[in-house]
């Protein structure tokens, strides 16, 4: 049997609360990942390597912990006797981890990031079920990509977007919908693992990562932001429109200033599923059916 990586990092999985009935009063990233792993009896059966990599509430995710992250990751996949690797997160952030993982490491074999929407003493706990579906998944010789596995559910790391802030059925994937359910350990698949090209650790530099920003159009926006942004030195924007990436006239004015003053501008939807389609002539790009904070991250990752 092929052995799997549990990297840890935090999160509600591993948070603690005061009282077992207390759902969200509590603190994240407490518990160690030995631990985490230890509550779920049956990986008893799985051989597992385990490592902390980080023990953050996931909502103060930095560049620091995502190249830490992507480093461990691409240090395990070289190893021929690993079949794939779970990451424990937060629940808040994992959207953008996942993308971010998905654009650099693009892996031919399963990495399956998980977490929980509850405490690790609640109730009824969350994590111990997601963690045991994900190192199933992640030993499956099937799946491959970066995986997020979530209350019976694995979602593509570049669609899957955290849809409720409270649900334990708490991430979608947009109008893509999910890849695959897991069942006492049986996969049922619904769509082709992800692919995609990798971009490579060397695209990842150490630290002065570009700058770059979200403006979200509404009534009443003006470009003062976007003027504000570019003094800050902001090397992109991406600004969240309304409907199809559409933008009041004097937000559009200063992102159009912006992008002609050399800033690189995205534009996307505010909205929670579809696309921005371009329109004949839009002299702003739009970014298809990129979310803001996923337009976010390949600009920066275009921009390094
Ligand atoms: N704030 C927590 C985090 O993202 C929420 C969670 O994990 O559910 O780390």
């Amino acid at each position: 049997m092929k052995r799997i990586v549990i990297l840890g990092t935090g999160g509600t999985i591993a948070g603690q609360a005061r009282s077992a009935a207390d759902n969200t009063g509590y603190v994240a990233g407490t518990i160690g990942v030995a631990d985490l792993i230890a509550a779920v009896p049956p990986l008893a059966a799985f051989p597992i390597d385990a490592e902390q990599v980080a023990q953050i509430d996931s909502k103060d995710m930095t560049f620091a912990v995502w190249r830490a992250l992507a480093q461990r990751l691409a240090h395990h996949l070289a190893r021929e006797e690993v079949a794939g690797i779970v990451v424990t997160h937060g629940t808040d952030t994992l959207e953008e981890t996942a993308y971010f993982l998905h654009r650099v490491l693009a892996p031919t074999r399963p990495v399956v990031l998980t977490a929980a929407m509850r405490p690790a003493g609640a109730l009824a706990a969350d994590g111990p079920q997601n963690l045991l579906d994900a190192v199933r998944l992640a030993s499956s010789q099937e799946a491959r990509g970066v995986l997020v596995c979530m209350a019976g559910t694995i979602h593509a790391g570049c669609e899957v977007r955290k849809a409720h802030p409270y649900r334990v059925n708490a991430f979608d994937s947009g109008d893509a919908g999910p890849l695959a359910y897991i069942e006492e350990g049986a996969l049922r698949r619904l769509r082709d693992w992800p692919h995609g090209e990798a971009l490579g650790l060397a695209h990842v530099p150490h630290d002065d990562w570009p700058r770059v920003d979200i403006v979200l159009n509404h009534a009443g926006a003006d470009g003062a932001l976007v003027d504000a942004l570019c003094a800050l030195g902001a090397r992109g924007i991406v600004a969240a429109g309304t409907g199809n990436g559409t933008l009041g006239a004097p937000l559009e004015a200063a992102l159009l200033r912006a992008q002609a003053g050399g800033v690189a501008v995205l534009r996307t939807s505010r909205t929670a599923r579809g696309r921005v389609i371009d329109t004949p002539g839009a002299v702003l790009p739009g970014a298809g059916v990129l979310t803001p904070v996923q337009a976010r991250i390949e600009l920066m990752l275009r921009l390094m």
